[in-house]
């Protein structure tokens, strides 16, 4: 009869370890920063700085290489008419945000990280330039500007373009940097040396197996955009590793009440 009890009670332990062992841990990360609330805006100095502020897992900015060699952090290819690309740092920085601020250079912002002791890390998406050559040299830049100031484990990259993703880990293979496109297989991006796959929340829902894919890999997994109460659920219960979303707030209670 006792030893019947230590067996019964000898299970129980193990299934509560290895639920436990399972179970996942979904961190958010703020889309453009924390740009929702008053007197912020995307992509800008107020978005970081919130983001940092709320402590969460990361803040993602999107950034551009001007002709003459400079990294602007905007969402479009254009702003006001102005193609950051074709344009120079001068005929950037007299463009305002929303909220009144110039629009800031990757370097601006990367100094905003440094001084603040927030364990929020800075997501660096190099954005698809007009050819893959302008892509990894806006990869390049960027990964140059960090390593500058020491902030290499502070940030992340990701970018739509494989050729960037390519580059990054070519020239700092111990950085992460995952795959936004959502057309790849994990083991596909793997074998190139990326560490994550960063997809649509279609893709993850056409194809909810490269989750454990990419665990299985060593991996890490984020989704995009994901707002809705119920989707950010759905994706925490698929065991995505960070869900990327305009209401960083909203999904960092929903994430924390669920995982508790
Ligand atoms: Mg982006």
């Amino acid at each position: 009869m006792r030893l019947r009890y230590f067996i019964l009670f000898f299970s129980i332990c193990s299934a509560l370890i290895t639920s436990k062992a399972q179970k996942t841990f979904t961190q958010t990360i703020a889309h453009r920063g924390e740009w929702r609330s008053e007197g912020s805006a995307q992509n800008s100095r107020a978005s970081l700085q919130r983001a940092l502020d709320l402590g969460i897992c990361g803040s993602e900015i999107d950034d551009w290489l001007t002709r003459d060699g400079h990294i602007m952090v905007n969402h479009d290819a254009s702003y006001q008419g102005v193609s950051l690309q074709d344009t120079t740092f001068a005929a950037c920085k007299r463009l305002r945000l929303s909220n009144g601020e110039r629009m800031p250079e990757l370097k601006q912002l990367l100094k905003i990280l440094k001084k603040s002791k927030s364990p929020t890390r800075l997501i660096v998406e190099v954005k698809a330039h007009r050819n893959p050559e302008r892509s990894r040299q806006c990869a390049a830049e960027a990964i140059k500007a960090i390593r500058r100031r020491k902030l290499e484990n502070r940030v992340m990259y990701i970018s739509f373009s494989i050729e960037a993703c390519q580059t990054i880990h070519a020239l700092a293979p111990e950085a992460e940097v995952a795959y936004l496109s959502g057309d790849r297989t994990p083991e596909e991006l793997h074998r190139m040396g990326i560490t994550g796959i960063d997809y649509n929340i279609k893709h993850l829902r056409k194809h909810p197996e490269w989750v454990s894919e990419a665990h299985k890999l060593g991996m890490n997994v984020n989704v995009w955009t994901v707002d809705a109460p119920d989707d950010i659920r759905e994706m925490q219960a698929l065991g995505v590793d960070y869900i990327t979303t305009n209401e960083p707030a909203r999904c960092e209670g929903i994430v924390n009440i669920s995982a508790e």
